[in-house]
């Protein structure tokens, strides 16, 4: 194949994209049923983009790398195809540690069927398989950019790596943290447990209590001692941004496994009432006032994930409704909070 020819008539033939499969993992094996490697394939059909320097990961391409108008001219797929497939972008860098299903992997092999990587597992919300209802197994991400063809998914995560101590320890729900990652990669208004809420709303409300969640886990940790378990959890800000070009920062460890323990037990406060839970049903004074100063709960938000906290936020309403804001406020209120122990 020339790359005038490919060009001017497209692929003679490409594999059907599989179901959720990342544009990157679809290009790789269509570079590999011609013979050739990703940026060759993408440089003979005149698809990278005029200023894309060179291509950085297989994993990130999307319409920032490539030209989805020449791409889909090349493999005779709609444009709007092309673009599902695309991760969502995640600036300003990847964790360190993204996630896959290495039964799902495993089923593709048994049934003889090509490996594919799933467009979900690219995001840091992503902890859990939809299929399996199982934890996805780590991959560090610096490992999967060196991945060159499909064949080679498998051995790029780390296969029967040991539980850590985290999820050893503490019992933890795939249920709830699966339940919490459906409404997360929605990215539209979901239903929770006290009405509708917007993404941005639910971004802010799971940044709010991871952050307390790893607090707790960071405290527990070292009253242990440092070496009983020196994993303290590296929080980063990633920078989502879908294909309606909707952003948010999500604050979340880098670390696959301590987010997938941060991300359950969010998902269990979330999912679950204060009487049903079996972890977070109290909160330290520490949580509770921090909870209480995190403003724009939605409605009933607060209440539910919390009532002390909401308790907290109503009577100092009350308190700047009495005194407005005033000398004599700001003493009731800190006589308020030193009450909260
Ligand atoms: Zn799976």
């Amino acid at each position: 194949m020339t790359a005038a020819v490919a060009r001017r008539t497209g692929l003679p033939f490409v594999p059907q994209p599989g179901p959720d499969e990342l544009l990157g993992s679809w290009l790789l094996r269509v570079a590999q049923l011609y013979g050739l490697g990703l940026a060759p394939l993408l440089e003979r059909l005149g698809a990278l983009q005029t200023g894309a320097a060179q291509l950085h990961h297989w994993f990130a391409i999307d319409a920032s790398i490539v030209s989805m108008e020449a791409l889909s001219a090349a493999t005779h797929l709609p444009r709007s195809v092309l673009a599902t497939m695309a991760p969502s972008a995640c600036k300003p860098h990847w964790p360190e540690e993204l996630g896959a299903c290495e039964r799902c992997l495993a089923d593709a092999t048994h049934a003889a069927e090509p490996l594919m990587w799933n467009r979900n597992w690219m995001s840091p919300w992503a902890t859990v398989c939809g299929i399996h209802g199982t934890f996805l197994t780590s991959v560090a991400t610096r490992r999967l950019a060196r991945v060159r063809h499909a064949e080679a998914f498998g051995a790029a995560i780390e296969s029967a790596a040991p539980a850590p101590e985290l999820l050893d320890k503490d019992a933890i729900c795939a249920s709830d943290a699966l339940w919490l990652q459906a409404l997360c990669l929605a990215r539209t208004a979901v239903r929770l447990p006290w009405g509708r809420s917007r993404p941005s709303d639910l971004v802010r409300i799971v940044n709010a209590l991871a952050r307390e969640v790893n607090s707790v886990a960071t405290f527990e940790r070292s009253a242990c001692g440092p070496s009983a378990n020196g994993q303290v959890p590296a929080v980063k800000d990633f920078a989502l941004e879908s294909a309606a070009c909707q952003r948010s920062v999500t604050s979340l460890p880098s670390r696959l496994r301590q987010r997938q323990w941060v991300l359950a037990k969010v998902g269990h406060v979330l999912r679950w009432a204060v009487d049903a839970r079996t972890a977070h049903a109290s909160w330290s004074s520490t949580s509770v006032k921090r909870l209480a100063s995190t403003g724009d709960w939605p409605d009933g938000a607060l209440s539910w994930v919390c009532p002390n906290a909401a308790d907290l936020v109503l009577r100092q309403d009350e308190l700047r409704r009495k005194h407005s804001i005033s000398p004599s406020y700001f003493r009731a209120y800190s006589a308020l909070l030193a009450s909260i122990q």
